[in-house]
């Protein structure tokens, strides 16, 4: 069985870096422009120790709750990997204190209550030696009107990134965003790609646009995404999860 997901993944692996090269190419692009980072949610932590083994170097949650024990476990079977977590899913604020325990890098700050809550915590990590390093941030810009799917609104990213900057333990490094359902994602990664540069004028280490999932990383990758968040090209469909 593990033989065979083994293999099912790696050539699922190969396959999505295939995809992220062409993109590249086509976009006259580096390919070493662009990490793929691999989305494990709703998968187990077995399934990341074989990408790890494959030189899959960083992964991505998107709930809190699920991700901590997932981490913890994958530490244990993978105990030398230097493995980098992301959280890109909606964060409420109590979960912050959790959440700089595991997450090297937070992509989902939409609002300057979650980044007070997140820099409050990660002072309180780096202080009881839960972690050594400043958490990693991009701003979750919402491109659609559509309520509770996160985001914080294109006009009010100068004003979070300031707050974000006022921070002494969170280091400002980007957008991300997530392409409209139904959305033509061109129009949705050509408006990101435009706030990201306007942001990186202001913070010249804002330097990420984590952009494009599987069905649309191509698009993202022509608009200049610096990361693609792939799941389901990865490990395959998802069952349903109640939220
Ligand atoms: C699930 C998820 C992804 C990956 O989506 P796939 O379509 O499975 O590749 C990317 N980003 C976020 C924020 C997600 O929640």
């Amino acid at each position: 069985m593990s033989e065979q997901r083994r293999a099912e993944i790696a050539e699922s692996l190969r396959e999505v870096r295939e995809r992220v090269d062409a993109a590249c190419r086509a976009a006259g692009r580096r390919p070493d422009e662009v990490e793929l980072l691999a989305v494990t949610k709703t998968f187990p932590a077995a399934d990341a120790a074989l990408l790890a083994d494959l030189g899959q170097a960083a992964f991505a949650e998107n709930r809190e709750q699920e991700a901590r024990g997932k981490v913890a476990e994958f530490a244990s079977l993978r105990p030398e990997s230097s493995a980098r977590w992301h959280m890109v899913g909606q964060l409420q604020r109590n979960k912050a204190r959790s959440v700089v325990r595991w997450a090297d890098v937070v992509e989902s700050v939409d609002s300057t209550r979650l980044a007070e809550a997140l820099q409050r915590a990660t002072a309180n990590a780096i202080a009881a030696g839960e972690r050594t390093a400043p958490l990693d941030v991009l701003i979750q810009v919402g491109l659609d009107d559509a309520a509770g799917r996160g985001g914080c609104p294109p006009t009010d990213v100068p004003v979070l990134a300031a707050e974000i900057t006022r921070h002494s333990d969170l280091r400002l490094r980007g957008v991300m965003a997530v392409a409209p359902l139904g959305g033509d994602p061109d129009v949705a990664f050509g408006t990101l790609s435009k706030i990201a540069q306007h942001l990186r004028e202001d913070y010249p280490e804002a330097v990420d646009m984590s952009a494009g999932m599987s069905g649309d990383l191509e698009s993202a990758v022509a608009h200049g995404s610096t990361r693609v968040r792939v799941g389901t090209a990865l490990l395959g469909g998802r069952r349903l999860i109640s939220p």
